[in-house]
């Protein structure tokens, strides 16, 4: 089998320096890596062929007699010491690459390895919230079943694993031995089993408590929105920190005022004769009640914005609007008196449609308020 070139495996040119190709062999090695494309032949044969080429090209040496000969080097023999790599070597070399000590997969697969099982899962609850709660902010008291570590528990270190929260199998392949970390099986990675429990704690060392927690709701939340609490989700067997507390936002719908971002909208229903005359109103908000002057001669459909007595942005970008929008009603029902007297003005000259180009349709109403927002 015709060998690659050592430079070309890792993608770097004849005169590149240490760093770049300490670089390079960094990116092809983390994408090549068997943890992350398990049971794949190829992949591992070209993170084996890389750490090969970066055994060589990271030594001042062996890079210098491998520019000179070549892979046919005289004398014969491989430059990696004449045997095929095993992964042992190469975990052996990452240390040296990706710094510090301990197992490989924590340093550069954060999150991955057994790091993220160490640490407690996180919780998830719904909170339901008025419109009243989101404009104005809310203190809230919540329920949470958590995991809490149950007292008089102590832990001791795993056994099958020394506490690294792995183990290494060996397997024999086609390219020789190959060794693989996977998770222990007895303290499911988190390094430590439990060593004395009082009865009724399992085995992993934890007990369902209920807590009642205070969180602080900021002005502006929204729907779907999500908020954690740090350290306040399930804790961890072992000696790892606790999960977060994730909390879900849900929006009560109001009875009066509906939400669009951070505007709210408000219907409000005028008889014709206000409309035609002027008159005050009081229009619900979220700081109770707002007395509106309403203009003679409103037109239905018109809408008026109260500047600022919408929702404060969660982000802290201003504040919304609310909309207060004109439907003027017309009566259904009437009586004989009523009827007649509207019967005399049917024709009366002042009744008659004669709107003027400050009183938009549908549609140019329509693109101004979005226009504006
Ligand atoms: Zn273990």
């Amino acid at each position: 089998m015709a060998k690659r070139d050592y430079y070309e495996i890792l993608g770097v040119s004849k005169t590149a320096t240490a760093e770049e190709i300490k670089k390079a062999y960094r990116k092809v090695a983390i994408q090549f890596h068997p943890d992350k494309n398990p049971n794949n032949k190829e992949a591992e044969e070209k993170f084996k062929e890389a750490a090969e080429a970066y055994e060589v090209l990271s030594d001042v040496n062996k890079r210098a007699q491998y520019d000179r000969f070549g892979h046919s080097r005289p004398g014969g023999g491989g430059y990696g010491g004449g045997h095929t790599m095993n992964m042992e070597d190469i975990f052996s070399q990452f240390g040296d690459i990706f710094g510090g000590g301990g197992s490989p997969f924590d340093s550069f697969f954060g999150g991955g390895g057994r790091g993220s099982q160490r640490r407690g899962s996180n919780l998830r609850i719904k909170l339901k919230l008025t419109l009243d709660e989101i404009a104005n902010g809310a203190e809230k008291k919540i329920k949470v079943h958590r995991l809490v570590r149950a007292e008089g528990v102590t832990f001791k270190t795993c056994g099958t694993c020394q506490g690294n929260g792995q183990v290494r199998k060996v397997v024999n392949t086609m390219l020789g031995q190959m060794v693989s970390a996977s998770t222990c099986p007895t303290c499911q990675g988190s390094g430590q089993i439990i060593d004395k429990r009082p009865s009724g704690v399992d085995s992993s060392g934890l007990e369902s408590r209920e807590d009642l927690l205070s969180i602080r709701i900021p002005p502006g939340v929204a729907d779907g929105m999500q908020l954690s609490m740090s350290g306040k989700g399930n804790e961890a067997p072992g000696g790892g920190a606790p999960g977060d507390l994730l909390i879900m936002i849900e929006e009560q719908e109001d009875k009066d005022l509906k939400r669009d971002g951070n505007n709210l909208i408000y219907d409000l229903h005028l008889n014709f004769v206000d409309a035609a005359l002027g008159t005050s109103v009081e229009v619900p908000s979220i700081n109770g009640k707002l007395r509106i002057k309403i203009d003679p001669g409103t037109q239905s459909g018109k809408i008026l914005r109260l500047r600022g007595k919408g929702i404060k942005d969660v982000n802290g970008y201003g504040t919304g609007d609310q909309l207060v929008y004109v439907n003027v009603w017309t009566p259904k029902k009437l009586t004989s008196e009523e009827k007649d007297i509207l019967e005399r003005l049917r024709s009366s000259p002042g009744f008659q449609p004669n709107p003027d180009k400050s009183e938009k349709g549908f549609f140019e109403r329509m693109k101004e308020y979005f226009g504006q927002e």
